[in-house]
């Protein structure tokens, strides 16, 4: 992760200033408010404002009028109960804002998520970081060949060395040129004084997926869960469920009691179909289920042997 020294003299700026509130904070996420953790090799995320806490929730369920919270065992019981029976509503109630900064590639997946507020740093009025993304060398895997969405093997000796050094080099000369269109170097002159330049708009086209660019992101938690959820699974594609891990000490920071139940309830925990679930209890009786007297196609027998822990 990069920041100049005025990015950072300006985090530190925020972080000392001190706002007396009659709203409900959070000390434990106020302790990381504004700070970058870092992801993937350039980006990060920052909490930069956040509303409401598992009281908020609390209070939303009982449509209180103080805080509405009772002792803490309560409180949690209430927690999990909303969350098990999926009461969602109460979760809404609670908002984050961030600042993220992360490759092209991984916004365009991100932004499928349609229920956040988003505000991208608009490359028609400004330039681009020379920052874009190149994977460590652990992560650059071959195409898995059981799974078309997914990852084999990690590249070895001279293929990995030859792919590691062509990404960094194209996104290199993309960059590269599109300075150059652009006619203006690091220090705003331009490269070449007898030359107009390509407006910015256009230049950036040529650059690769790598590319980091930054959003503020504000979601309510209700959705942001979900987010987490499809995203943080070993399905969703690395680079992504980096930037979900991330959030896990902020989650455990901002709402306790809501991210505990949220990893019982959703993380932790699998779906059975109903057939899934009568060979269940076929087996619980005693008896031998395979895959071809379950009913399950290949596919499904596979996840449920997964989820239980068994080889298929
Ligand atoms: C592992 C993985 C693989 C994926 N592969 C692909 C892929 O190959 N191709 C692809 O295009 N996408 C793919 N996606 C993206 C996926 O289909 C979703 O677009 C993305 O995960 C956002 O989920 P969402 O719509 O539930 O979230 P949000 O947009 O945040 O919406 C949350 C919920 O609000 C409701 N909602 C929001 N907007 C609408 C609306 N306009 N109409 C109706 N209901 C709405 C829905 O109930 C939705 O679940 C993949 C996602 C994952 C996690």
């Amino acid at each position: 992760m990069s920041l100049s020294a005025d990015q950072q003299a300006e985090i530190a700026a925020q972080r000392e200033a001190q706002s007396p509130t009659r709203r409900a904070t959070v000390p434990a996420l106020e302790a990381m408010l504004y700070e970058a953790l870092p992801v993937l090799d350039h980006g990060f995320v920052r909490v930069i404002d956040y509303m409401g806490d598992d009281a908020a929730v609390v209070q939303a369920a009982r449509v209180s009028y103080g805080r509405g919270t009772r002792r803490v065992q309560e409180d949690a019981g209430l927690i999990r109960y909303l969350m098990r029976h999926r009461h969602s509503t109460p979760f809404e109630m609670c908002e984050l804002k961030l600042h993220v900064k992360l490759p092209v590639f991984v916004a365009r997946q991100w932004i499928r998520h349609r229920t956040a507020n988003v505000n991208e740093y608009s490359a028609r009025y400004s330039i681009l970081d020379r920052e874009f993304y190149v994977p460590a060398p652990e992560h650059l895997a071959a195409q898995s060949s059981a799974n078309r969405q997914g990852r084999g093997d990690v590249l070895q000796g001279e293929e990995a060395r030859e792919v590691l050094a062509w990404l960094r080099d194209d996104a290199t000369r993309t960059y590269d040129r599109y300075r150059t269109m652009l006619n203006e170097d690091e220090a705003g002159n331009a490269i070449d004084p007898a030359r107009t330049g390509l407006a910015r708009e256009l230049a950036r086209m040529n650059l690769t997926l790598a590319t980091y660019t930054q959003w503020y992101w504000k979601i309510d938690l209700h959705n942001l869960l979900h987010f987490l959820s499809l995203r943080a699974d070993p399905h969703a594609q690395y680079e992504i469920r980096a930037y979900a891990e991330a959030l896990f000490p902020v989650m455990a920071a901002w709402v306790p009691l809501t991210w505990a139940a949220f990893q019982d309830y959703r993380l932790t925990a699998v779906t059975f179909s109903g057939p899934m679930l009568a060979c269940l209890r076929r087996m619980m009786g005693g008896e031998t289920v395979d895959q071809e007297q379950s009913g399950l196609s290949k596919r499904e027998w596979r996840e449920f042997m997964d989820a239980l822990g068994r080889s298929a």
